[in-house]
């Protein structure tokens, strides 16, 4: 009998089906070209359709190859953009060898390590391979890396390509595989000058493109629309709808019920998902029942579902976007571009011939769309980057090995605001604090407030508040009879000076309450959400002793308990700001744009002054997670960043001007 080599173990029944499926996906009909390739060169580059079977086999050729001469102390490593994608492959590979995940095969992603010292493949982000550099510079750990899904071009794996060229010059034994789902590999080809391209030819069916004729006004409502329409007249086949983030989809779904009943088995797909509700998706199918997935974006390319053959896309995508002149990072809803729209076709034509409902004109496609979406690396705020480079020894930062260069007017404004935290010197070097922050798997203001927490003695609830931040949001809200008791369980939760010190609130009584799910359950708080962020906090709190940054509170009756605690929160963030205009409007400090409090935010009233989490950009520009801090307050904490010589004219200087003659006039030490 054949033994499994892993575990030992007889395979099981299930493994021989799975194994028939494998032997039928277009890579296993290369599985000995690919080991040619990879035995003699040290990076490739392969492309293949969605689907072919790339980021589930790839790596385990790679380690039935290196695991011959090597045993387990080598790893192979691959690289995913989307948390959701690299847990639920993992799953999927641990299943197709016959282990259970977290052994052989495990994955990493922030905050979440599912691996043991046995684990011979890892699925990571490709952010969580960046900061393992950090700490292990030349990837000691890794045999072959796999970097998935490269034509996503994201911030980190555009980050990779440059550090992995440079470990790879220094480690002849490490080999480097890159994937790709498109043939614009011509990019890739010439970056890693020297590398073969090995294509696996798809298996898609020709897909029928039907655009509409005329401009839609509402694109949800469209592919409502559209979904009932195929359901009635298009013969069986599941359908999948591309929108754009869990609430759009969840509304999809409820509509789509209401409409169509249980004659479809509707099933949404969005990264906040349990992942036991994501594992829905893969179901087989049930008969006479359509199945209809309504996802995001995580289903052009890193998943694979099968049987689909009707696509409804809509045309739209959430996209970072980042305007280094108002410094502002947002996810904005933008349309997509014909390289993704092209993407969301193939889906179609997996099983057999399908169709794509395209929620445009067709004149749109060909006008108003771009070729391709423009790599993260040109779309977003870089002070994490430069941190991270920074960290890695790479001093020169014009002179990295980038794909696509930044902007310099973006990579200006990070060196800026990072000298303004104080992780940079004036000679552009790492100061200790910029180390520290470095470290911290957040954002750099996040991880300033962290390490300065302790000087305003409040460290504890600073922890809390910056697990609280890292995790879903953790309030649950129904639609229906629920909604309002739902609204008033949050409103007992309300602390009048913000929502910060709300979500503070949550996190205690939580805490208190034992992390009893059924609390959770009274008070409309989303238990998982909870679970994480607590995982969260005790990994900050491993972060922070690591560097002695002393856990405290301040007296919880004493005055200063809440205003420290405000205090340190402005004190890493002290560039969002913003200052209530007499004409009732607040502008952020300094940049001067106009923005409006989120709904959600629990103020009863605007204060002069608050100091917020978030940018979000919608119909309006809204500021989320607002807490109400003193003018005063802005020069004791950011003296430099607040100094009235580098302040623009504006009504918010006159005040802080006023603010310092009184502040001189009693005497106050500066
Ligand atoms: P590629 O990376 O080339 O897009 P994949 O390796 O992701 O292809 O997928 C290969 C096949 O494995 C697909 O047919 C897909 O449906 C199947 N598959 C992947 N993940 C799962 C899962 N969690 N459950 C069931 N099937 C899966
Ligand atoms: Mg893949």
């Amino acid at each position: 009998m054949e033994k499994n080599k892993w575990s030992g173990k007889a395979y099981s029944q299930r493994y021989y089906e799975i194994l028939e499926k494998r032997k039928s996906l277009p890579v296993y009909a290369q599985k000995q070209e690919f080991l040619q390739c990879l035995m003699s060169n040290q990076t490739l580059i392969l492309v293949g359709e969605t689907g072919s079977g790339k980021t589930t086999q790839i790596p385990q050729f790679v380690l039935e190859a290196v695991h011959e001469n090597h045993p387990s102390k080598w790893l192979v490593g691959c690289t995913q953009p989307r948390r959701v994608a690299a847990m639920s492959v993992a799953s999927r590979v641990a299943e197709e060898m016959d282990v259970a995940i977290g052994e052989e095969v495990g994955y990493s992603v922030r905050f979440e390590d599912c691996t043991s010292s046995k684990t011979v493949l890892k699925y990571l982000t490709d952010g969580m391979l960046m900061r393992e550099a950090m700490t292990d510079p030349l990837l000691q750990r890794y045999k072959v890396i796999v970097l998935d899904e490269a034509h996503e071009r994201t911030l980190a794996t555009d980050l990779l390509f440059g550090v992995l060229k440079r470990v790879l010059s220094n480690r002849p034994d490490l080999k480097l595989v890159v994937m790709s789902a498109t043939l614009e590999a011509e990019k890739c080809l010439e970056y890693f000058s020297g590398a073969p391209l090995m294509k696996v030819p798809g298996r898609l069916h020709p897909v029928e493109i039907l655009y509409t004729q005329e401009p839609e006004r509402d694109y949800l409502d469209a592919a409502i629309r559209t979904v009932v329409q195929i359901h009635m007249f298009e013969p069986p086949g599941d359908v999948l709808v591309f929108l754009t983030g869990e609430e759009e989809i969840e509304d999809a779904c409820r509509k789509i019920v209401c409409e169509l009943g249980d004659q479809v088995n509707v099933v949404p797909l969005y990264s906040s998902l349990p992942p036991a509700m994501q594992q829905k998706i893969f179901d087989p199918p049930t008969e006479n029942v359509r199945k209809i997935v309504v996802s995001t974006n995580i289903a052009e390319t890193s998943l694979t579902i099968d049987g689909v053959v009707y696509v409804v896309d809509p045309g739209f995508a959430k996209q970072k976007l980042y305007n280094p002149e108002t410094r502002v990072e947002s996810l904005l809803v933008s349309a997509i571009s014909q390289a993704s729209a092209n993407q969301r076709a193939g889906r179609a034509g997996r099983t057999r011939p399908g169709k794509c409902f395209r929620l445009y004109t067709e004149k749109s496609f060909n006008h108003d769309l771009i070729e391709q979406t423009y790599p993260e690396i040109l779309r977003s705020n870089l002070a994490n980057t430069v941190l991270t480079l920074k960290k890695l020894g790479i001093d020169n930062l014009v002179c990295f090995d980038y794909m696509d260069p930044p902007a310099p007017v973006t990579m200006g404004r990070a060196l800026n605001d990072l000298l303004d935290l104080g992780a940079l010197d004036e000679e552009l070097n790492l100061t200790r604090t910029g180390e520290m922050m470095s470290e911290f798997p957040l954002d750099p203001q996040m991880a300033k407030m962290l390490i300065v927490s302790p000087k305003f003695n409040c460290s504890n609830e600073i922890l809390s508040i910056s697990a609280m931040l890292s995790v879903p949001n953790c309030f649950v809200r129904p639609r229906g009879e629920a909604q309002k008791a739902a609204d008033e369980a949050r409103a007992r939760f309300g602390h009048t000076d913000g929502d910060h010190l709300t979500l503070l609130n949550v996190y205690h009584d939580y805490k208190q309450n034992n992390g009893d799910p059924n609390w959770c359950y009274q008070n409309f708080i989303n238990h998982r959400a909870m679970k994480s962020a607590d995982n969260v906090r005790e990994q900050l709190v491993r972060i922070m002793s690591r560097f002695n940054l002393k856990t405290c509170s301040s007296d919880f009756t004493s005055r200063d308990y809440y205003i420290n605690i405000r205090k340190a929160l402005l004190a890493g963030y002290f560039m969002q700001v913003a200052h209530l205009d007499r004409t009732g409007h607040y502008l952020t400090a300094k940049d001067g744009q106009m923005v409006h409090l989120h709904p959600s935010c629990c103020l009863d009233h605007k204060p002069e002054w608050v100091v917020y989490n978030e940018y979000v950009l919608t119909s309006r520009n809204f500021i989320r997670t607002v807490t109400y801090i003193r003018g005063e307050w802005l020069v004791d904490v950011a003296p430099d960043y607040y100094h009235l010589s580098n302040f623009p004219n504006c009504e918010a200087k006159r005040v802080l001007q006023k603010l310092s003659k009184k502040r001189d006039r009693a005497g106050n030490p500066k």
